[in-house]
């Protein structure tokens, strides 16, 4: 079968979350299972771009409303993904340094979902299936359906997958010339509350929709940034399917990012190598638990809640334990962040950035993550965590619930709490400061947790049954 991903991110190429890392993963297992598996992307000016080789695909154009685009696809030359990876290049609106947050971003992604369709347009065979991944690609089931240059693709297979429903895409009727010539009687499937709303529209066309966790799908029917409706009328074609980890980015035992690599085995003794050289870097002290916390700082992570949190556990609690926070996002939350370290030197530290390999490092030293999360489709941070033997610290919701089960409760492994709120968080921070001093406990806890399989191949597989369910 011939799977397209058509995506705004794609680890290693550009990543500024987990739908990166799905992207990046999900067709390299794919291909794995036999199918033939290729991802398309704008190029975002990236270190991987410059530092790997590229060959010309295709060249074409087309028009944007009263815009003239050129553009170019070009593919990376040496599969070092382990599959075909194609970068949307059109000088001046895609390659650009950041991903994302543009002021001209409806341009920016209408524009490269136009030129994908040019592009697939022009092959000579049709993929078996169009997987679209968030907004950014949440028109093109509609053009494929309704564009009348399009229509020659209207049979192929579409599915979309939400990694977060809270950002849609919307765009203004004003705006509706940029789409060419479409059947005006179905406006409806581009509408949401007198606005374009290309994720509604993604719903509403793909042949199949699903979420990246089950918990997170059913959450959707009640709370879903005002598409609570749509998902219950569509909710026949709706379903979760749970993301895996890439073993070959995310495993202590290979990881060249760690300073120390570790297995079950050796786990105690080498994650106590790596928090030490975490804790000489940021002033902790290596006996106290070291309680971390890495994402964007925005409010459906719940970081505007850390700053109070920390304080008040430094303050109350009656063990001490260090805490650091890798991460960028909401300016009140960041400078919070930062104004807590003169505070508690010694305990406390901030990484306002983003640094993919101070994350691998955290993953590794801590003994704690933190995920105090009011939305979380999936989440892979306590996959990650999971794996690397450091304690999930979650709060109930979407693919926490689904991946996490306390260590009071029979089989667990994590720290579960229930609201949003201060109280649970330093609730739990205590529960995790008492726990960290019962050490079988913990190593009991840690070989548990690295040796549950999360890996791709499962979901992949499902991913496959997903799309023969369409086809057949
Ligand atoms: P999101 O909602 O941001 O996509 P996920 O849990 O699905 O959340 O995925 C987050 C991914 O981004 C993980 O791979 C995590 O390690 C990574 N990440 C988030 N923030 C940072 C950061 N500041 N530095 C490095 N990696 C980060």
């Amino acid at each position: 079968m011939e799977i397209l991903h058509v995506s705004a991110e794609c680890y290693p190429m550009a990543k500024a979350g987990g739908l990166a890392d799905v992207v990046g993963a999900l067709p390299k297992y794919q291909q794995q299972l036999g199918h033939y598996a290729k991802v398309v992307m704008p190029m975002h000016r990236t270190k991987f771009l410059y530092e790997n080789e590229w060959e010309v695909a295709h060249k074409g154009n087309f028009t944007m409303g009263s815009m003239n685009f050129d553009f170019t696809i070009i593919k990376e030359k040496g599969n070092k993904l382990g599959f075909d990876l194609y970068c949307v290049d059109i000088y001046g609106l895609l390659d650009r340094e950041k991903i994302y947050s543009y002021d001209d971003d409806t341009e920016r992604f209408t524009a490269f979902q136009l030129a994908v369709l040019e592009w697939i347009a022009q092959w000579e065979h049709r993929p078996d299936i169009v997987h679209v991944h968030d907004h950014h690609a949440g028109l093109i089931p509609f053009m494929m359906r309704y564009c009348f240059k399009y229509q020659h693709l209207a049979g192929i297979r579409t599915v979309l997958t939400i990694h977060n429903a809270q950002y849609q895409g919307w765009m203004g009727w004003d705006k509706v010339s940029y789409l060419p010539s479409w059947d005006t009687w179905k406006w409806g499937l581009l509408d949401w509350d007198n606005t374009i709303n290309p994720l509604a529209s993604a719903i509403k066309c793909a042949d199949k929709v699903n979420t990246v966790s089950p918990g997170y799908m059913q959450e959707l029917m009640h709370e879903a940034n005002g598409l609570e409706s749509l998902f219950n009328y569509e909710m026949g074609k709706c379903s979760g399917i749970i993301n895996g980890i890439d073993y070959a980015v995310w495993d202590p035992e290979i990881d060249t990012y760690i300073l120390d690599n570790y297995g079950v085995k050796d786990c105690r003794h080498g994650k106590a190598l790596n928090k030490k050289q975490l804790c000489d870097r940021f002033g902790f002290d290596i006996k106290y638990p070291l309680i971390i916390f890495i994402g964007r700082l925005v409010h459906e992570k719940a970081a505007d809640l850390l700053p109070e949190s920390f304080n008040r556990a430094f303050h109350d609690l009656p063990k001490k334990f260090s805490c650091l926070v890798l991460g960028s996002g909401e300016k009140s939350v960041e400078k919070a962040l930062v104004n807590l370290q003169g505070n508690w030197v010694g305990y406390y530290n901030t990484q306002i950035d983003y640094n993919e390999k101070l994350s691998h490092q955290m993953y590794a030293g801590a003994d704690f993550i933190l995920m105090p999360s009011r939305v979380e489709p999936c989440g892979l941070n306590q996959l990650y965590s999971m794996r690397y033997g450091t304690v999930p610290v979650v709060r109930r919701t979407g693919g926490l619930r689904d991946t996490v089960i306390d260590f009071g409760d029979e089989g667990g492994y994590g720290i579960c709490f229930n609201n949003a709120s201060v109280d649970d968080i330093v609730y739990s921070i205590d529960r995790a400061t008492r726990l960290y001093e019962d050490k079988q406990k913990m190593d009991e806890i840690r070989e548990r947790m690295m040796q549950i399989n999360n890996s791709w191949e499962s979901s992949a597989q499902k991913y496959i049954d997903l799309y023969n369910s369409i086809l057949h």
